[in-house]
């Protein structure tokens, strides 16, 4: 069986299998993708909260370290009276006075807890009234009524908070104390540390990247104007990079860390803008060598519980690329699973579909010659004359006998008779168009359907199969030879009126002589 005509057998086994392939393919992709989303953003939801714990750890960890610079260094007998003192005094010179010896007196420790991150020690008299700024000590007598909600807080409720902070000069995270002098409040201070301070302590948590983003609103309303120049544009609309924070990103390096957030800027701004902690993941071919990066934003809110600054933490992540890996790998053994089922199935097909073609094969074809017997003749024949009628398409039959055949059989034996007939077959079959069907009608005789062929041409094709049966040697001494009756189908055919009108054409060749066609047209003798 040729390519095309095996092609052409099994193509309904061919579509139907390629059909299943691809429905259970597409089937595993949807479900790989779903879960694939599903598990990630999960992971994203865990690896967000694994970060707001280790910087709330580094958070609390910084406020203690304010809460002992506080208990033990500030809060002392000395500083309180000279609180009192400022909190009742309206002459500068006296203010300018006690505001020297309370410099002088906490000057040393301020250095020493500069050392562990603590950026602002900053007196406030009632009112918010700014004091003394370790800081910048020239830089007094402002109020911070309006600036600084934690302060006015701690004037109203007087007792201490916590929380993050934009300042007249510095962002920072802010510890507020209330301080009594004999019960009496005589001012707040305010013990604070910077970005960069909790950045330093996370970092000697995970050696991964930290940024700090502020609130560009925030800053506007906040900052003195001088003080501007400590933040510069991000990547992102709404939010400034802390300057200061941008030396100690550590392993990824910052130029590379722009390039990122220019990339993962358009995904998430919207949700910056919404103030909410969340995790994106990229996977970077040209920024960072083909790895998953997980980038954390975490939202700081201030005392209103408005997200007023973002820590946005960067890292490498393995259980992520392996995770991704996991994926790729399910897709693919379901893959391999669905090829393999389909192979099974198509095979499976192929052998029901193989076995049905051999019955159908076996009813319609005839054993000795391969060919068409009889009853697939008939079949062929009147499916030829329902199109004849339906549509008008002409067809020619030519029936043909062996002569003298029985002598064959007598002369040389059953086997040699058996032998011409299969000769026969094959030479028949050689010399017809694949289009024409050709059966065996019983004993040595045979019939050819020439599908839209008209008489003239029918009686051309039988010409040709006579002789070229003629001048066959068959290797015995009789001359096999053969009589040919062939007609073209009318309007009041029907099979048995057709095959009647070929036979005595058939039995006309046989009087007249044999080896020669009888049609329509009358004799066309032998030597045309
Ligand atoms: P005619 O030219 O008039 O057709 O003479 P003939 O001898 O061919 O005529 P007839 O119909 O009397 O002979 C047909 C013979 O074909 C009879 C039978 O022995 C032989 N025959 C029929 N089927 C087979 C077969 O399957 N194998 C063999 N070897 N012979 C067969
Ligand atoms: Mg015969
Ligand atoms: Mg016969």
């Amino acid at each position: 069986m040729s390519l095309k005509n095996f092609f052409n057998t099994y193509k309904t086994v061919f579509y139907l299998v390629v059909l299943f392939f691809v429905f259970f393919e597409i089937l595993a992709a949807v479900g790989v993708a779903l879960n694939k989303k599903k598990d990630v953003s999960d992971y994203l939801a865990i690896e967000t909260k694994d970060t707001q714990i280790h910087t709330k750890m580094a958070i609390i960890q910084m406020s203690n370290i304010a809460k002992i610079f506080f208990d033990k260094g500030v809060n002392t007998p000395q500083t309180k009276e000279i609180m009192y003192a400022a909190s009742h005094s309206k002459d500068t010179k006296e203010l300018a006075r006690l505001r020297d010896r309370l410099y002088v007196l906490l000057q040393e420790n301020y250095s020493y807890f500069q050392h562990y991150g603590v950026r602002q020690l900053h007196f406030h008299l009632p009112k918010a009234i700014s004091f003394l700024r370790f800081h910048k000590p020239d830089r007094y007598g402002d109020s911070l009524w309006n600036a600084r909600e934690s302060i006015r807080y701690v004037n109203e409720n007087l007792v201490p908070i916590s929380c993050y902070e934009e300042g007249r000069i510095f962002n920072g995270f802010r510890n507020v104390f209330p301080l009594f002098y004999k019960n009496e409040f005589v001012g707040t201070v305010e013990i604070s540390y910077s970005f960069l301070a909790l950045q330093r302590t996370l970092l000697s948590i995970d050696s991964s990247s930290y940024l700090f983003l502020v609130s560009k609103k925030v800053a506007d309303e906040k900052l003195f104007k001088s003080e501007h120049s400590h933040y510069t544009q991000s990547e992102f609309r709404d939010f400034l990079y802390d300057k200061a924070t941008l030396q100690d990103v550590m392993e990824l390096r910052l130029a590379k860390i722009y390039a990122l957030n220019k990339k993962i800027a358009p995904e998430v701004q919207d949700r910056l803008q919404k103030g909410e902690s969340f995790a994106v993941y990229f996977f970077d071919e040209d920024i960072y060598n083909e790895r998953e990066i997980v980038v954390t934003f975490l939202a700081v809110k201030n005392l209103d519980a408005k997200t007023v600054a973002y820590i946005v933490h960067y890292k490498f992540d393995t259980f992520l690329e392996l995770l991704l890996g996991k994926t790729r790998a399910l897709f693919g053994v379901l893959t391999f699973v669905i090829l393999l089922i389909s192979f099974m199935l198509m095979a499976y097909l192929f052998y029901i579909k193989k076995k049905q073609k051999s019955i159908e094969d076996q009813a319609t074809h005839d054993a000795l010659t391969k060919i068409y017997n009889r009853y697939g003749i008939n079949r062929v024949l009147s499916n030829k004359i329902y199109e004849y009628k339906r549509y008008q398409e002409t067809f020619s039959i030519i029936f043909f006998d062996i002569d003298y055949f029985k002598n064959v059989n007598d002369t040389y034996g059953h086997d040699i008779g058996d032998f011409v007939l299969q000769n026969i077959a094959k030479i028949v079959s050689n010399n017809i168009r694949e289009s024409d069907i050709f059966g065996r009608w019983g004993g040595e005789e045979f019939i050819v359907i020439l599908p839209k062929t008209p008489l003239n041409e029918a009686v051309r094709v039988a010409n040709k199969l006579r002789k070229s049966i003629e001048s066959e040697h068959f290797g015995i001494e009789q001359k096999i030879t053969c009589s040919f009756g062939v007609t073209e189908i009318k309007e009041e055919d029907t099979t048995s009126t057709l095959l009647k009108r070929a036979d005595e054409y058939l039995y006309m060749a046989k009087e007249s002589g044999r080896n020669r066609v009888v049609s329509d047209e009358g004799v066309n003798n032998k030597l045309n």
